[in-house]
């Protein structure tokens, strides 16, 4: 059985609220990102083309710098944060929980 959850407008983390937003061409420093973390706006910018699969995995990516900044002092590295966020993925996707980014305005 698979469920499949509407991609979420806001998400909350450490007791804030945070806009998920998704932006084209979304880039840092000049360079391509697939999602920013934005603490001082609180929102979470996700690369809106590619497969739905890689926005989870982003936003998911984006949620845990944002648990370790405000639960566990900012200490993991991106690499760890990019792996935390697909082994998540993966439980995810072992429940059978996806995330329906077409519903995504
Ligand atoms: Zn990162």
């Amino acid at each position: 059985m698979t469920i499949s959850i509407p991609a979420p407008k806001t998400v909350t983390i450490a007791g804030l609220t945070y806009d998920v937003r998704l932006t084209p061409h979304l880039a840092y420093e000049g360079h391509p990102a697939r999602g920013l973390w934005k603490q001082a706006e609180l929102a979470i910018d996700l690369e809106a083309r590619g497969p739905g699969q890689l926005k989870t995995v982003s936003l998911l990516h984006e949620v845990i710098h944002g648990i370790d900044a405000a639960m566990c002092g900012g200490q993991l590295s991106d690499e760890v944060t990019e792996g935390l966020a697909h082994g998540l993925h993966q439980f995810l996707n072992g429940l059978g929980i996806l995330i329906d980014w077409g519903t995504h305005e």
